[in-house]
């Protein structure tokens, strides 16, 4: 990475505004922790830190409530479990500017944790108000930022701030910029980006800028239905959106031209709806399917296809699964692809939220190389966009 980290910079003694992603998700209609991988990601930055003998005061956003004080989002919850996790008592302030924050972080002994409220409550945070960044920016003497999944938005705790301080890369931040970087700079290849999800629309810019790169592109899910219909396929009640048919046909183009290989399912599973216990069967791509049937996930051999790909790969890049992955059996599609990258030999890397969250229900995480934290800003990444959060860094 060619930014500086906090490797680069003396923090003993010195108080550090650390930008982190704790925006966990909650049990439902409680403030109850479901899933505190967000904040077990951020604490070898807070250690190093800690043991480095900074003051550490940790920002991070937590949900949408849009400018005001939501009593539900506020960042206790959050605060109590990383003090569980550092095992060590960490102070919280229901504030993140004012005289009542300053005092708390005068307080602040090396070694000693802090965590602000929710930046969000403020609207000057989402519209990056120079003076919201300059008073977090006065708290501290140096910014670390270690929010790589909240990058891509220019926020004041993001973005604005590391312009008042001496502003470097937590150690995630590190570790995501170098692996996502990797894979668009200098990967081991061949190169193979599996691309599913939903829509085309949603991932337009993902395939222009990976077509460029890649050497083959293996392309499933909801997506697949409007490549086909560019072939001159029916596929039933898929969803089709008409309006991005000559696009594909497009990308399909300039694959052929600069030697891509587009593989695209050969076989489907379709069913009547895309509801647990509904009627389906898989059907070759080449048969017309009927009306009243949507693909729902890649068929066996297209699954098989793409896992002898992904075996022969130095590098795979994954975006979108591959069926309705919430909805079994529609999920074998997607297992196939993750048991296909656990075994391959090459650097696996796994970017986007829903991606990320099959890979992780399917147990098979630690079987990647790099399963991103950022769902849109590694989105973003591979699209080729410079990611605010990173460009205000101070470079190497
Ligand atoms: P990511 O968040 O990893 O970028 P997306 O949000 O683009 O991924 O895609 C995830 C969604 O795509 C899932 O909710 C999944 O159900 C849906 N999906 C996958 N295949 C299909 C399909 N054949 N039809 C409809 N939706 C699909
Ligand atoms: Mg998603």
């Amino acid at each position: 990475m060619n930014k500086k980290t906090v490797r680069d910079v003396d923090v003993k003694g010195k108080t550090v505004l650390l930008r982190v992603d704790f925006n966990v998700p909650f049990e439902k209609g409680t403030t109850r922790i479901s899933d505190d991988g967000r904040i077990r990601a951020g604490l070898p930055t807070i250690d190093y830190l800690r043991q480095q003998g900074a003051k550490v005061i940790v920002c991070s956003h937590l949900g949408r409530p849009r400018g005001k004080p939501v009593e539900e989002l506020r960042m206790r919850p959050v605060a109590e479990r990383l003090g569980e996790l550092l095992g060590t008592p960490v102070a919280y302030v229901r504030e993140c500017v004012g005289p009542e924050v300053v005092r708390h972080a005068r307080q602040l002994e090396p070694g000693q944790v802090l965590v602000l409220e929710n930046p969000r409550f403020y609207p000057e945070e989402e519209q990056n108000a120079p003076s919201f960044a300059k008073e977090l920016a006065s708290l501290a003497q140096v910014y670390v930022n270690d929010a790589f999944a909240a990058a891509h938005r220019a926020h004041a705790s993001t973005e604005g701030v590391a312009h008042y301080l001496p502003a470097v890369a937590g150690l995630l931040m590190e570790k995501e910029v170098d692996v996502l970087g990797r894979v668009l700079e200098k990967p081991k290849r061949p190169l193979v980006a599996v691309l599913g999800g939903a829509k085309v629309s949603d991932k337009i810019a993902v395939l222009d800028h990976l077509l460029e790169l890649v050497d083959a592109m293996l392309v499933g899910g909801g997506m697949a239905a409007t490549f086909l219909v560019a072939q001159g396929r029916s596929v039933g009640s898929s969803l089709v959106e008409p309006e991005r048919v000559a696009l594909t046909a497009e990308l399909a183009r300039r694959a052929r031209e600069r030697g891509v290989e587009l593989l695209l399912p050969r076989d489907v599973v379709v069913a009547e709806r895309l509801e647990p216990g509904t009627r389906h069967c898989t059907v070759p791509v080449d048969g017309a399917i009927e009306d009243g049937w949507a693909i729902a996930d890649i068929g066996p051999q297209t699954a098989d296809q793409f896992a002898a790909r992904i075996a022969q790969a130095g590098t795979v890049v994954w975006n979108g699964p591959l069926g309705v992955f919430e909805v079994p059996p529609f999920d074998q599609g997607t297992l196939a692809i993750a048991r296909a990258m656990a075994t391959c030999k090459g650097t696996t890397v796994v970017g986007g939220g829903s991606t990320a969250e099959a890979v992780e229900s399917m147990g098979m995480a630690d079987k990647m190389t790099h399963v991103s934290t950022g769902g849109g800003a590694s989105l973003e990444f591979l699209e080729g966009k410079v990611l605010p959060g990173v460009a205000a860094l101070l470079d190497k």
